[in-house]
């Protein structure tokens, strides 16, 4: 847990001044739009910071102590924090629970489930929807629009600024979106499919017409069988994959290793379920998306 944003008091008369809202946001990715929305009105706590696996976090106590005083806490949902039901009953919070995948166009996840790659296991996720609903910008849209909805229930008196803020927001987001569409659009026909760590992009896909290939259940270690990594190897060159990358929460022997059989190079790193750090290409939504658009679209226009 890191502390995102100080609240700054608002100056002026102390009769005005009511609490700060105290949010708790689960995972980096939410703790920023919430910043965005929220600004210097909002105490604001995030759970699992930058480049962790929301998956496999194990809340600490402090945790519990953020969610009990919280106001408002915003959380992904579709089992995508393993850890959130649990903290919340045990920390016998009255907060106001806000699952911002309920405003968002849920994908079903055909697979019914991803595998996320951790030291040298495969770990099996189970969901009957995709989690990864953030990965198109139009429910990032509609993230921010729940979560002003949230702060105004909570705070009526700064509702006016977290609506401006939101809706100054959203017009970034449009511009980010217009923008992605634009750069796949400019890839020949032919160049549209990579390969990555884990399966977290469906929405990405779904949304501007990249195809990504994932290995499904491969164990990272040295002794893996050579028919698993045969039948991803397969299916890339079936598919004429143009580009493998690398991934801000997984392990990356796997893919260096299917990178090596194909005869391809890792083409940089995505950012999928957690920002960067500050000092990061990805330490702010927008970034993370640009960041991601950038580097599949230069790696497929490169050849
Ligand atoms: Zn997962
Ligand atoms: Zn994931």
């Amino acid at each position: 847990m890191f502390r995102h944003t100080l609240a700054a008091l608002a100056v002026g008369t102390a009769a005005a001044q009511a609490e700060p809202p105290q949010v708790v946001a689960t995972f980096s990715i939410i703790g920023d739009m919430a910043a965005q929305v929220g600004g210097d009105r909002i105490v604001l706590e995030v759970l699992v910071g930058p480049d962790a696996d929301s998956h496999v976090y194990e809340p600490r106590p402090r945790d519990a102590m953020a969610v009990a005083r919280a106001d408002v806490v915003l959380t992904n949902g579709l089992e995508f924090e393993g850890f959130v039901d649990r903290l919340i009953a045990a920390s016998g919070t009255d907060a106001a629970i806000i699952t911002l995948s309920d405003s968002a166009q849920v994908l079903e996840d055909p697979a019914g489930g991803h595998y996320h790659y951790i030291g040298e296991q495969a770990i099996w996720h189970a969901g009957a929807h995709d989690p990864h609903t953030w990965q198109s910008v139009p429910n990032a849209r509609a993230y921010v629009g729940a979560i002003a909805d949230s702060f105004c229930e909570a705070d009526a008196e700064g509702c006016e600024g977290y609506r401006a803020n939101a809706a100054s927001y959203t017009q970034d987001l449009d511009t980010l979106d217009v923008q992605i569409r634009a750069s796949v659009d400019a890839l020949p026909s032919s160049r549209r499919t990579v390969v990555v760590a884990h399966n977290a992009f469906r929405y990405f896909e779904e949304e501007y017409g990249i195809h990504f290939l994932s290995p499904q259940g491969i164990s990272t270690e040295a002794e893996a069988s050579a028919a698993d990594v045969a039948g991803l190897i397969r299916e890339i060159r079936d598919t004429n994959a143009g580009a493998i990358f690398a991934e801000n929460i997984s392990d990356t022997r796997l893919l260096e290793r299917i990178a090596a059989e194909t005869g391809m190079d890792l083409s940089g790193t995505l950012y999928s379920d957690a920002l960067s750090g500050p000092a990061g290409p990805a330490p702010d939504y927008l970034s993370m998306m640009r960041h991601n658009a950038d580097t599949i679209t230069s790696a497929l226009a490169a050849d």
